[in-house]
């Protein structure tokens, strides 16, 4: 490959809005037949709204949005901007959080109005020997049916609320997919949230292969299960536990509006957290590498 050819490459894409490290990058994807998707803020806007509140018997729905949005104040998971903004909205002004814990891939939990309060999966409520109460459990279900999120709040020593946030696929994203397959590529979707939301998701953007409840530390598992499979893999992500991943991958691309930590781990960077612009860099490359040879 000569350096002229591959750098008209690089400034070419920048004007597609793909920012490329440097020009050996585009020689990489030459051999990419897979591409994995992170699917929040990758596939989807990652900018969800509360959209439904359930309780459990006896339960005040002002006290659980309050107590969850207190919380949720104190992360910057788009599910927890989301219920923030959906609390402030139902009950005003928010109190402080005590003792805050991140528990990566499954939610959060501290001290509001002195009472100890989780949110985040089923799989935290069990952590703290918490049961989720037949009506919760369905109307949970019902939700993710749906293609929701539904996150458990729990406080006091028990399961009392299932909070839903609903995040929207890009626009742009079936699209993309469909482009994708055009150029011979599987796309395979990647996410650490439940299975049934994740199929919701991929059915809409047209997607078969989906791999979910990927705990963060995991997803670098999967690329490399896939390279050891003897496929060459494409990774576009957005956040910190997609870095790894990236890193990983054969070619690594990141949301231009996503997280420093994944722009950084990348190869490409999509200016404008458009897919179609993944379809762009790969459709790139490969007349960039024809011209040259
Ligand atoms: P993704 O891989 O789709 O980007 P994450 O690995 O960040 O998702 O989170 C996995 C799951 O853990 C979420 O779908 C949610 O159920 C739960 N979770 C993580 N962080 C939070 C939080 N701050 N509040 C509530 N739930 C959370
Ligand atoms: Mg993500």
């Amino acid at each position: 490959a000569t350096p002229t050819a591959l750098l008209v490459g690089t400034g070419r894409g920048a004007q597609l809005g793909i920012l490329i490290k440097g020009p050996e990058v585009l020689e990489s994807t030459r051999a990419v037949d897979t591409v994995v998707l992170d699917k929040t803020g990758t596939v989807t806007t990652g900018r969800m709204a509360l959209v439904e509140v359930h309780v459990a018997e006896g339960v005040d729905t002002e006290e659980a949005v309050r107590l969850a949005g207190a919380l949720e104040n104190a992360s910057e998971h788009p599910i927890a901007q989301a219920i923030v903004a959906g609390a402030r909205d139902r009950v005003g002004d928010l109190p402080s959080v005590e003792d805050f814990t991140n528990v990566e891939g499954l939610g959060v939990q501290g001290i509001v109005d002195g009472k100890a309060v989780l949110v985040g999966r089923t799989a935290l409520l069990e952590e703290w020997a918490h049961h989720l109460p037949e009506d919760l459990a369905k109307a949970k279900a019902a939700e993710e049916e749906l293609g929701r999120t539904a996150v458990v709040v729990g406080w006091d020593g028990k399961a009392r609320a299932v909070l839903v946030v609903a995040d929207t696929v890009k626009p742009t994203s079936a699209e993309a997919i469909t482009q994708l397959r055009a150029l011979g590529l599987t796309p395979v979707l990647l996410t650490g949230d439940n299975e049934a939301v994740a199929r919701a998701v991929a059915a809409e953007v047209g997607i078969t292969e989906v791999i979910a409840e990927v705990l963060p530390k995991d997803k670098v598992d999967v690329v490399k299960r896939l390279q050891g499979e003897g496929k060459v893999v494409a990774m576009v992500g957005d956040g910190v536990n997609d870095a790894a991943a990236l890193a990983q991958a054969d070619l690594g691309l990141a949301m231009g509006t996503g997280t420093d930590v994944a722009i950084e781990a990348s190869d490409l960077t999509l200016v404008r957290g458009d897919l179609r612009a993944a379809v762009d860099a790969i459709r790139l490359s490969r007349r960039t590498l024809r011209t040259i040879k």
